[in-house]
C-alpha cells in the first residue's frame, strides 16, 4: 500500500493538548485519512490501467472520476498536512536555528512571526502552514479551509498548524486562541530546523 500510517514522532505528553485529542487525532482521524487514500488509489490504479468505462464519463458537475479525485487530493493532504502537523509537536518551545533567523529577516523579528501566525491560525478554517515558497525562494504562511483548498504548490511545509475543532474542543472548548498559545510552547523547533534546511535546497 503506497500510504502507510507513520507512529507519533513524540512519546511525551504535551502541554495542554491531552493524550486522549492526540489519541483521537493520530489513531482515528489520521489513520482514516491513510485507510482512505489507499481505498482511493486502489480504484484510481484500476481506472489508470484499464479505464473501466470511467474515463468516458468524466464531467465537472457529477461523475464517478470526479468523486475519485476530489477524495483523493482530500484524503491525501488529510495524511500529509497531519503528518508535518504532529512532526513539529513534542518540544518545548524554544525558538532557535538558522529557520529562526529566516523568520526574522522574512517577518522583521520573531515576534511579529508568532503574532502574525497566530493570527493566521484565527482566520483559517482548516490550517495555518508557515512554508518555503520554492517560487520566490523566502518564506510564506498560507492558509486553508480544507485540505484540498487553499494550498499552493511548490511550497513546502515547514511548521504546520491544524485548526480544525478536533484538535482542541476537548481541551479548550471554543477557546482556539488558547490552543495556539499552547500549540506554540509545544513546538520542536528542532525538527522545524530540519524540514526547512531540506526545503530550501529546492
Ligand atoms: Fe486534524
Amino acid at each position: 500500500m503506497p500510504y502507510e500510517a507513520k507512529p507519533l514522532p513524540f512519546k511525551k505528553s504535551l502541554k495542554g493538548i491531552s493524550d486522549k485529542t492526540m489519541q483521537i487525532h493520530h489513531d482515528k482521524l489520521y489513520q482514516g485519512y491513510v485507510t482512505k487514500s489507499n481505498e482511493i488509489r486502489e480504484k484510481l490504479d484500476a481506472v489508470e490501467k484499464l479505464g473501466n468505462g470511467t474515463l468516458e464519463k468524466a464531467n465537472q458537475s457529477y461523475s464517478d472520476l470526479r468523486a475519485m479525485k476530489d477524495g483523493e487530493t482530500f484524503a491525501v493532504n488529510g495524511v500529509y498536512l497531519h503528518e508535518y502537523y504532529f512532526n513539529v509537536l513534542g518540544g518545548e518551545g524554544n525558538a532557535t536555528g538558522s529557520l529562526v533567523d529566516a523568520i526574522a529577516i522574512e517577518f522583521g523579528s520573531l515576534d511579529n512571526f508568532v503574532k502574525y501566525f497566530k493570527a493566521c491560525g484565527l482566520a483559517a478554517r482548516g490550517w495555518a502552514v508557515l512554508s518555503w515558497d520554492t517560487h520566490v525562494g523566502a518564506l510564506r504562511v498560507y492558509t486553508a479551509d480544507a485540505h484540498n483548498q487553499g494550498g499552493v504548490w511548490g511550497a513546502i511545509p515547514v511548521i504546520v498548524l491544524d485548526v480544525y475543532e478536533h484538535a482542541y474542543f476537548i481541551d479548550y472548548g471554543s477557546d482556539r486562541k488558547a490552543y495556539i498559545e499552547d500549540y506554540m510552547t509545544n513546538l520542536n523547533w528542532d525538527a522545524a530546523n530540519a524540514v526547512y534546511e531540506r526545503a530550501k535546497r529546492f
